[in-house]
Protein backbone atom coordinates (compact mmCIF):
# COMPACT_ATOMS: atom_id res chain seq x y z
CA UNK A 1 0.00 0.00 0.00
CA UNK A 2 2.79 2.57 1.02
CA UNK A 3 4.60 1.38 -2.17
CA UNK A 4 1.69 1.86 -4.22
CA UNK A 5 1.46 5.48 -3.01
CA UNK A 6 4.39 6.64 -3.22
CA UNK A 7 4.62 5.06 -6.66
CA UNK A 8 1.75 7.22 -7.17
CA UNK A 9 2.97 9.93 -5.70
CA UNK A 10 6.38 10.15 -7.69
CA UNK A 11 3.72 9.62 -10.91
CA UNK A 12 1.53 12.28 -9.74
CA UNK A 13 4.79 14.36 -9.62
CA UNK A 14 6.31 13.68 -12.86
CA UNK A 15 2.96 14.56 -14.52
CA UNK A 16 3.02 17.68 -12.76
CA UNK A 17 6.41 18.42 -13.68
CA UNK A 18 6.36 17.93 -17.61
CA UNK A 19 3.35 19.32 -17.57
CA UNK A 20 4.81 22.52 -15.56
CA UNK A 21 7.98 22.31 -18.67
CA UNK A 22 5.46 21.98 -21.11
CA UNK A 23 3.76 25.31 -20.29
CA UNK A 24 7.32 27.04 -19.47
CA UNK A 25 8.57 26.05 -23.07
CA UNK A 26 5.78 28.10 -24.68
CA UNK A 27 6.02 30.74 -22.70
CA UNK A 28 9.51 30.82 -23.20
CA UNK A 29 9.15 30.77 -26.82
CA UNK A 30 6.69 33.45 -25.99
CA UNK A 31 9.30 35.65 -24.26
CA UNK A 32 11.76 34.83 -26.83
CA UNK A 33 9.90 35.96 -29.50
CA UNK A 34 9.71 39.40 -28.13
CA UNK A 35 6.71 40.26 -29.78
CA UNK A 36 3.89 41.16 -27.04
CA UNK A 37 0.57 42.40 -27.74
CA UNK A 38 0.81 44.80 -24.93
CA UNK A 39 3.26 46.65 -26.53
CA UNK A 40 1.93 46.19 -29.89
CA UNK A 41 -1.31 47.84 -28.84
CA UNK A 42 1.08 50.77 -27.15
CA UNK A 43 2.59 51.45 -30.15
CA UNK A 44 -0.46 51.45 -32.21
CA UNK A 45 -2.26 53.62 -29.32
CA UNK A 46 0.41 56.06 -29.13
CA UNK A 47 0.87 56.27 -33.46
CA UNK A 48 -2.87 56.82 -33.90
CA UNK A 49 -3.68 58.90 -30.60
CA UNK A 50 -5.50 62.23 -31.67
CA UNK A 51 -2.43 63.61 -29.90
CA UNK A 52 -0.22 62.77 -33.23
CA UNK A 53 -2.92 64.65 -35.19
CA UNK A 54 -3.15 62.57 -38.19
CA UNK A 55 1.09 62.58 -38.47
CA UNK A 56 0.66 64.29 -41.79
CA UNK A 57 4.36 65.31 -43.17
CA UNK A 58 5.16 68.53 -42.80
CA UNK A 59 3.00 69.29 -39.48
CA UNK A 60 3.64 69.28 -35.28
CA UNK A 61 1.96 65.92 -35.48
CA UNK A 62 4.14 64.28 -37.36
CA UNK A 63 6.96 65.39 -34.84
CA UNK A 64 5.75 63.87 -32.12
CA UNK A 65 5.68 60.57 -34.15
CA UNK A 66 8.49 60.84 -35.33
CA UNK A 67 9.92 61.47 -31.53
CA UNK A 68 7.89 58.92 -30.44
CA UNK A 69 9.61 56.31 -33.16
CA UNK A 70 13.11 57.61 -32.02
CA UNK A 71 12.90 57.04 -28.16
CA UNK A 72 11.76 53.61 -28.92
CA UNK A 73 14.63 53.00 -31.38
CA UNK A 74 17.26 54.58 -28.53
CA UNK A 75 15.23 52.15 -25.70
CA UNK A 76 15.49 48.64 -27.99
CA UNK A 77 19.07 49.52 -28.95
CA UNK A 78 19.71 50.00 -32.33
CA UNK A 79 22.48 51.33 -33.70
CA UNK A 80 22.51 54.91 -36.59
CA UNK A 81 22.51 54.97 -40.48
CA UNK A 82 25.33 55.31 -42.53
CA UNK A 83 27.32 58.28 -40.73
CA UNK A 84 23.70 60.13 -39.34
CA UNK A 85 24.29 61.13 -35.85
CA UNK A 86 20.80 60.81 -35.02
CA UNK A 87 17.83 58.15 -36.14
CA UNK A 88 16.57 61.16 -38.69
CA UNK A 89 17.41 61.19 -42.34
CA UNK A 90 16.49 64.80 -43.02
CA UNK A 91 15.42 66.40 -46.25
CA UNK A 92 13.78 68.98 -48.11
CA UNK A 93 11.25 68.22 -50.81
CA UNK A 94 7.90 70.21 -51.58
CA UNK A 95 9.17 72.97 -49.69
CA UNK A 96 8.84 70.84 -46.41
CA UNK A 97 11.29 69.52 -43.79
CA UNK A 98 10.68 65.79 -44.14
CA UNK A 99 12.74 62.87 -42.16
CA UNK A 100 12.56 59.14 -42.71
CA UNK A 101 13.60 57.51 -39.13
CA UNK A 102 16.18 54.60 -39.44
CA UNK A 103 17.62 52.04 -37.02
CA UNK A 104 20.60 49.83 -37.03
CA UNK A 105 21.25 46.15 -35.89
CA UNK A 106 24.26 45.20 -37.76
CA UNK A 107 24.47 41.67 -38.93
CA UNK A 108 26.99 38.76 -37.32
CA UNK A 109 28.50 37.76 -40.45
CA UNK A 110 27.28 39.14 -43.22
CA UNK A 111 27.06 42.59 -42.47
CA UNK A 112 27.61 43.92 -45.46
CA UNK A 113 24.35 42.24 -47.16
CA UNK A 114 21.57 44.37 -45.73
CA UNK A 115 17.69 43.74 -45.16
CA UNK A 116 15.34 46.29 -44.74
CA UNK A 117 11.95 46.12 -42.76
CA UNK A 118 9.73 49.47 -43.21
CA UNK A 119 6.27 51.04 -42.76
CA UNK A 120 5.38 54.85 -43.20
CA UNK A 121 4.67 56.54 -40.30
CA UNK A 122 3.21 59.83 -42.18
CA UNK A 123 -0.58 59.89 -42.77
CA UNK A 124 -3.18 62.57 -44.24
CA UNK A 125 -3.48 65.31 -40.92
CA UNK A 126 -6.28 66.72 -39.91
CA UNK A 127 -9.11 67.80 -42.37
CA UNK A 128 -9.41 70.97 -42.82
CA UNK A 129 -13.10 72.04 -42.45
CA UNK A 130 -16.00 69.76 -41.24
CA UNK A 131 -17.41 69.30 -37.14
CA UNK A 132 -16.84 66.05 -35.13
CA UNK A 133 -13.84 63.78 -35.67
CA UNK A 134 -12.01 65.85 -38.14
CA UNK A 135 -8.30 64.17 -37.44
CA UNK A 136 -7.73 60.96 -40.12
CA UNK A 137 -5.79 58.75 -37.12
CA UNK A 138 -4.46 56.20 -39.72
CA UNK A 139 -4.16 53.46 -37.16
CA UNK A 140 -4.29 50.65 -40.10
CA UNK A 141 -2.93 52.92 -42.43
CA UNK A 142 -0.06 52.93 -40.92
CA UNK A 143 0.42 53.00 -37.10
CA UNK A 144 0.00 48.77 -37.27
CA UNK A 145 2.97 48.65 -39.74
CA UNK A 146 5.13 51.10 -37.84
CA UNK A 147 4.07 48.97 -34.51
CA UNK A 148 4.98 45.70 -36.63
CA UNK A 149 8.51 47.48 -37.75
CA UNK A 150 9.31 48.44 -33.66
CA UNK A 151 8.30 45.01 -32.75
CA UNK A 152 10.48 43.48 -34.77
CA UNK A 153 13.20 45.59 -34.07
CA UNK A 154 13.09 44.49 -30.45
CA UNK A 155 12.73 40.73 -31.21
CA UNK A 156 16.00 40.80 -33.65
CA UNK A 157 17.46 42.75 -31.15
CA UNK A 158 16.98 40.48 -28.46
CA UNK A 159 17.24 37.11 -30.32
CA UNK A 160 20.74 38.52 -31.20
CA UNK A 161 21.25 36.26 -34.24
CA UNK A 162 20.91 38.17 -37.30
CA UNK A 163 24.09 37.29 -39.11
CA UNK A 164 22.52 40.15 -41.94
CA UNK A 165 22.34 43.51 -41.57
CA UNK A 166 18.73 44.89 -40.42
CA UNK A 167 17.70 48.31 -41.82
CA UNK A 168 14.41 49.64 -39.93
CA UNK A 169 13.13 52.28 -41.67
CA UNK A 170 9.90 54.35 -40.66
CA UNK A 171 9.43 56.43 -44.13
CA UNK A 172 8.11 59.66 -44.21
CA UNK A 173 5.58 61.17 -47.14
CA UNK A 174 4.27 58.06 -48.42
CA UNK A 175 0.57 59.00 -48.32
CA UNK A 176 2.43 62.34 -50.51
CA UNK A 177 3.56 60.31 -53.21
CA UNK A 178 6.01 57.66 -51.55
CA UNK A 179 8.22 60.77 -51.25
CA UNK A 180 10.20 59.41 -48.19
CA UNK A 181 11.52 55.91 -49.64
CA UNK A 182 12.10 57.54 -52.84
CA UNK A 183 15.02 60.10 -51.56
CA UNK A 184 15.79 56.64 -49.04
CA UNK A 185 16.51 54.49 -52.49
CA UNK A 186 18.54 57.76 -53.41
CA UNK A 187 20.78 57.34 -50.71
CA UNK A 188 22.03 53.40 -51.11
CA UNK A 189 23.69 51.09 -52.59
CA UNK A 190 21.00 48.67 -54.56
CA UNK A 191 22.61 46.02 -54.83
CA UNK A 192 23.70 45.73 -50.99
CA UNK A 193 20.05 45.16 -50.16
CA UNK A 194 19.19 41.58 -50.29
CA UNK A 195 15.24 41.62 -49.58
CA UNK A 196 12.69 44.87 -48.62
CA UNK A 197 9.89 43.89 -46.15
CA UNK A 198 7.39 46.59 -46.33
CA UNK A 199 4.54 46.03 -44.03
CA UNK A 200 1.18 48.43 -44.40
CA UNK A 201 -2.44 47.70 -42.97
CA UNK A 202 -2.31 44.54 -40.79
CA UNK A 203 -5.23 45.27 -38.49
CA UNK A 204 -7.62 43.44 -40.08
CA UNK A 205 -8.64 39.91 -40.89
CA UNK A 206 -7.51 39.53 -44.54
CA UNK A 207 -10.40 38.21 -46.86
CA UNK A 208 -8.53 34.57 -46.75
CA UNK A 209 -9.66 33.98 -43.31
CA UNK A 210 -7.94 34.51 -39.73
CA UNK A 211 -3.93 34.10 -39.28
CA UNK A 212 -3.52 34.73 -43.30
CA UNK A 213 -1.97 37.91 -44.77
CA UNK A 214 -1.20 38.69 -48.92
CA UNK A 215 1.95 39.65 -50.26
CA UNK A 216 1.84 42.48 -53.38
CA UNK A 217 4.32 41.78 -56.40
CA UNK A 218 3.88 38.18 -54.98
CA UNK A 219 4.75 36.96 -58.73
CA UNK A 220 7.99 39.28 -59.87
CA UNK A 221 10.65 37.48 -57.31
CA UNK A 222 10.31 34.19 -55.27
CA UNK A 223 10.41 36.30 -52.03
CA UNK A 224 6.71 35.23 -51.30
CA UNK A 225 7.68 31.45 -51.79
CA UNK A 226 10.52 31.52 -49.46
CA UNK A 227 8.41 33.05 -46.68
CA UNK A 228 5.11 30.40 -47.42
CA UNK A 229 8.21 27.65 -46.93
CA UNK A 230 9.27 28.97 -43.69
CA UNK A 231 5.74 29.46 -42.56
CA UNK A 232 5.00 25.54 -42.76
CA UNK A 233 3.75 24.05 -40.08
CA UNK A 234 3.30 27.42 -37.62
CA UNK A 235 -1.00 27.70 -38.54
CA UNK A 236 -0.08 30.81 -40.84
CA UNK A 237 -0.46 31.27 -44.48
CA UNK A 238 0.59 33.78 -46.88
CA UNK A 239 -0.99 34.74 -50.27
CA UNK A 240 -0.46 36.43 -53.53
CA UNK A 241 -2.22 39.69 -53.68
CA UNK A 242 -5.72 39.12 -54.75
CA UNK A 243 -6.23 42.58 -55.86
CA UNK A 244 -4.46 42.92 -59.17
CA UNK A 245 -6.49 45.96 -60.36
CA UNK A 246 -5.32 47.93 -57.75
CA UNK A 247 -1.89 48.10 -58.68
CA UNK A 248 -0.68 47.48 -55.27
CA UNK A 249 3.02 46.76 -55.69
CA UNK A 250 3.52 50.18 -57.26
CA UNK A 251 1.75 51.85 -54.57
CA UNK A 252 3.60 51.68 -51.67
CA UNK A 253 6.94 52.12 -50.57
CA UNK A 254 8.26 48.86 -52.03
CA UNK A 255 7.72 50.53 -55.03
CA UNK A 256 10.68 53.15 -54.16
CA UNK A 257 12.97 49.93 -53.59
CA UNK A 258 11.57 47.75 -56.08
CA UNK A 259 12.40 50.34 -58.89
CA UNK A 260 16.10 49.90 -57.85
CA UNK A 261 15.80 46.22 -58.59
CA UNK A 262 15.61 45.20 -54.81
CA UNK A 263 13.06 42.48 -54.13
CA UNK A 264 10.82 44.51 -52.00
CA UNK A 265 7.24 43.44 -51.09
CA UNK A 266 4.54 44.75 -49.02
CA UNK A 267 2.54 42.30 -46.32
CA UNK A 268 -0.84 43.48 -45.84
CA UNK A 269 -4.44 41.45 -44.37
CA UNK A 270 -6.35 44.67 -45.38
CA UNK A 271 -9.51 44.01 -46.55
CA UNK A 272 -9.04 46.47 -49.83
CA UNK A 273 -12.24 46.45 -51.46
CA UNK A 274 -14.24 46.01 -48.00
CA UNK A 275 -13.35 48.88 -46.01
CA UNK A 276 -14.73 51.65 -44.77
CA UNK A 277 -12.33 53.53 -43.13
CA UNK A 278 -9.97 53.09 -45.13
CA UNK A 279 -8.26 57.33 -45.93
CA UNK A 280 -11.16 58.06 -43.30
CA UNK A 281 -11.04 59.96 -40.11
CA UNK A 282 -12.66 56.80 -38.89
CA UNK A 283 -9.37 54.46 -39.44
CA UNK A 284 -8.97 54.31 -35.75
CA UNK A 285 -6.80 52.27 -33.32
CA UNK A 286 -10.27 50.64 -31.63
CA UNK A 287 -11.31 49.43 -35.55
CA UNK A 288 -8.91 47.10 -35.61
CA UNK A 289 -7.57 43.48 -33.82
CA UNK A 290 -4.57 43.55 -32.09
CA UNK A 291 -4.14 39.93 -31.76
CA UNK A 292 -4.50 40.11 -36.14
CA UNK A 293 -1.89 42.79 -35.93
CA UNK A 294 0.63 40.71 -33.29
CA UNK A 295 0.35 37.04 -35.19
CA UNK A 296 1.21 38.87 -38.30
CA UNK A 297 4.03 40.44 -37.05
CA UNK A 298 5.19 37.22 -35.40
CA UNK A 299 4.46 35.46 -38.92
CA UNK A 300 6.54 37.90 -40.66
CA UNK A 301 9.88 37.11 -38.04
CA UNK A 302 9.41 33.42 -38.44
CA UNK A 303 8.81 34.00 -41.87
CA UNK A 304 11.52 36.16 -43.26
CA UNK A 305 13.85 34.02 -40.69
CA UNK A 306 15.91 32.59 -43.41
CA UNK A 307 16.66 36.02 -45.33
CA UNK A 308 17.74 37.53 -42.12
CA UNK A 309 19.82 34.06 -41.48
CA UNK A 310 21.50 34.34 -45.00
CA UNK A 311 20.48 30.97 -45.98
CA UNK A 312 18.10 32.16 -48.33
CA UNK A 313 18.62 35.23 -51.00
CA UNK A 314 15.52 36.27 -52.71
CA UNK A 315 15.82 36.98 -56.92
CA UNK A 316 16.16 39.98 -57.58
CA UNK A 317 13.30 42.69 -59.31
CA UNK A 318 13.42 42.76 -63.30
CA UNK A 319 12.08 45.91 -64.71
ZN1 LIG B 1 -0.42 53.26 -46.28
Amino acid sequence: MMIKLKLLIVLLLSVGISCAQKTKTIETNEVLMGIDSLMVKKHLYTLASDEMEGRKAGTPGIEKAAQYIESEFERIGLDKFQDLKTYRQSFVEKELNLFNIIGVLEGKSKKDEYVLVSAHYDHLGVKENGSGDVIYNGADDDASGVAAVLALAEYFKNSDSNERTIIFVTFTAEEMGVVGSTYFGKQIEPDNFVAGINIEMIGKESKFGPKTAWLTGFERSDFGTIIQKNLINTGYTLHPDPYKAYQLFYRSDNAAMAKLGIPAHTFSTGPIDNDPHYHKVSDEATTLSVSTITETIKAIARGTESIISGEDTPTRIED
